[in-house]
Formats: structure tokens, sequence, C-alpha cells
């Protein structure tokens, strides 16, 4: 991609001149997705913008926390108000995703506005649905990006409390707190920064990663002793979680995050699965270590993507044929997603 400081004269001049700035983050948001939308807001709130935000869907319970996160217009909840937000504004910014069908039922309002739209994430393959793209797949979460990217564009110290808060939350829930090798040496130096402003990290930790019910627990025991399939042949495992099994835990929103991670501890599994069963389709989870390219796997066969190592799709029939279907693509398709390495 184009250095970042080419951008920033672009990005500069568009926030200063922007009336209507709306700040827009992808359906089934993460940390990053939420982090990068909330660093975004609170800085262009210190320099004196009144930006709005909006998520697809709902925000999961485990980022509520977050300053500002009460702030974010949820479209599926308030339709007519979010119409309103996208068509009057004038700037629209994009963040972590790379697709228009990522916008969810947003995707028509957004795509016909006036506005001049603003990509910033770092998916691989980005469609170019905006102005301007600015997409750097090496970089382990978006907020990363936004990171750099403020560096160059703002004029005065950027890194508040709030912002350092909303960009670590993308780094360490992108990274898995540091366990995927996306991170690098220039990711620990940002942090190093991040830490600078006070932010209390071992609070954030907390309430990311160890906030869950005793139910979620125990449907993480239903899942892997029950529900967790190993194809040795194929160095693969899959689990998975039906409505009844999620409705006798209790469920709620964020309780199956991290599950699909945790068949990757097993030697020999290079690639982990997971199916979660929705109204009309079951929403797969995709993880690989190695070379193992889940994107184009998901890309491929499931209407998905994401990145080399973690990805997602969907399948619209019942858990059984989606499962039979999976298996019989996983065989035929097997070595040619295998490069040892
Ligand atoms: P997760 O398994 O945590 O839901 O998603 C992992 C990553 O896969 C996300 O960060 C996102 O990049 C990608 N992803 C998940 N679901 C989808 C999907 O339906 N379509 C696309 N294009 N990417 C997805
Ligand atoms: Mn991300």
């Amino acid at each position: 991609m184009a250095e970042l400081s080419e951008y920033s004269k672009e990005l500069s001049d568009l926030f200063t001149e922007s009336e209507n700035i709306l700040l827009i983050c992808h359906i089934n948001p993460d940390g990053d997705a939420i982090g990068s939308q909330l660093a975004l807001y609170h800085y262009l709130k210190a320099i004196g913008k009144k930006p709005e935000m909006l998520s697809p869907n709902n925000i999961q319970d485990f980022l509520k926390w977050m300053s500002g996160a009460d702030l974010i217009n949820i479209f599926i909840k308030n339709r007519k108000y979010c119409r309103e937000l996208i068509a009057k504004s004038d700037l629209i910014v994009m963040v972590d995703f790379n697709q228009p069908e990522r916008l969810g039922e947003a995707r028509k309002n957004v795509l016909s506005s006036s506005a001049r739209r603003i990509i910033i994430d770092h998916h691989l393959n980005p469609v170019p649905f905006a102005d301007i793209v600015i997409s750097d797949p090496s970089k382990c979460s978006t907020t990363e990006l936004i990171y750099d990217l403020l560096v160059s564009v703002a004029d005065k110290p950027f890194l508040t409390k709030p912002v350092a808060e909303a960009i670590y939350t993308g780094i360490i829930t992108d990274t898995g707190n540091f366990e995927y090798g996306s991170y690098t040496g220039h990711t620990l130096n940002i942090v190093a920064e991040l830490l600078e402003t006070g932010i209390e990290k071992d609070k954030i930790i907390s309430l990311i990663y160890k906030n869950f019910s005793e139910q979620r627990m125990r449907l993480m025991g239903l899942a892997l002793n029950e529900r967790m399939t190993i194809l040795p042949n194929y160095n693969t495992a899959y689990i998975y979680l039906t409505k009844n099994d999620l409705n006798a835990y209790d469920h709620i929103n964020g309780d199956t995050e991290g599950f699909v991670n945790m068949p990757l501890a097993i030697k020999g599994v290079i690639f982990s699965v997971l199916f979660v069963e929705k109204d009309k389709f079951i929403k797969i989870s995709f993880r690989s270590k190695g070379n193992f390219p889940v994107n184009k796997f998901a890309s491929e066969f499931f209407s998905g993507g994401g990145h080399l190592n973690a990805s997602g799709g969907e399948y619209a029939d019942n858990m059984e044929n989606t499962i039979n279907y999976f298996v019989k693509v996983l065989k035929s398709n097997f070595k040619r997603f295998n490069f040892p390495g």
C-alpha cells in the first residue's frame, strides 16, 4: 500500500472540512471494530468535531464497558434514525472491514449515500466501495493502523486515555491477547506508548477475558467434551453448537467467542472450525496454524473471508447438512490448501 503519510493531508483536510462525520463498524463487531470506531470518535471529538457512530447490529456485552460504546447507534434497533444519520453525513469512515456485505442492513443506504467514503482496514483483498481505501494487511489490528494514521494526521498529541484504551482493546482482542503471531515489534512499541497514558491494562484484560458467566464456562465444557470431532487425517477439529445447546446454558451474545481457538492447542491440529446455529443459517468460524489459508477456504466454500489464520463465513442449511458439506469439501480440498511450513 501507499505510505500512510501520503494519506495524512487528505485525511486531515477531510476531517477538518466535513460537518457530519459518521463512523461505521462491521456487523457482529469485535473488539477491533469497536476499538477502531471509538479511537476515531474520541480523536475527532478532541479536535472539535461532532462525530456520530453506527453499528449494523448489537454490541457484545464484553465490549459495553468501553468509553463511548453507549453512544453507538444500532441500525437494527433504530433503523429510521440510523438512515437519517447516513443521509445527513458528508463523510463516512468505515473501519475494520472491506466488503460491503459486512454493513448488514445498512449497506444499501451507505452505498447510495452522497458522502465521501473512507475504508480503514487490515483484511486482505479490499473491495473498493469507497473513495479512499486505506488497507494494510500487515497490521495486527485496525486500531494499530489507526494509531499509525493518527501519528501522521494529528497536529498535536492525540493519545488521550480513551483513545489509548480503544486502540489497546483492538490490539489485544485481534491478537488473542498477544497469542497469535500477527503482532510485531512495532505493535509492542505502540503498546508501550498506550500504557504511558495510564490506561488500566489489568482491568481491561479482566473486563474482556475474565468476565464470563458460570454457564459460559460450562458451555465450553459441553463444546469440548461432547461437540468436538477430530479428523486426524486432515489435521482438523470441528465443534458444533445448536440453538438448543446455547439455550440450555443461558447463552448471551459473545459467549462462544474464543471457543474456535481451543482445538488448535491439540498436537497435530492445524485447522479448527466452529459451527453455531443461528435462526436461518449456520455461522462458521475458522482458525488455523501456519500457512493453511482459512480466508480462502471461507470465501471459496462459505461466502466469507477474513485473515489467513482467522476467518468466518456462513451456510444457509441445517447443522447436519452444513457439517456434511464441510467434511466433503475439506476432504476433497485439504491437499490444495495445506502448505506445510
Ligand atoms: P470470527 O470467527 O471471530 O467471527 O471472525 C474472525 C474474522 O473472520 C473476523 O475478524 C473477520 O475478519 C472474518 N469474518 C467473520 N465472519 C465473516 C463473514 O461472514 N464474512 C467475511 N468476509 N469475513 C468474516
Ligand atoms: Mn480487525
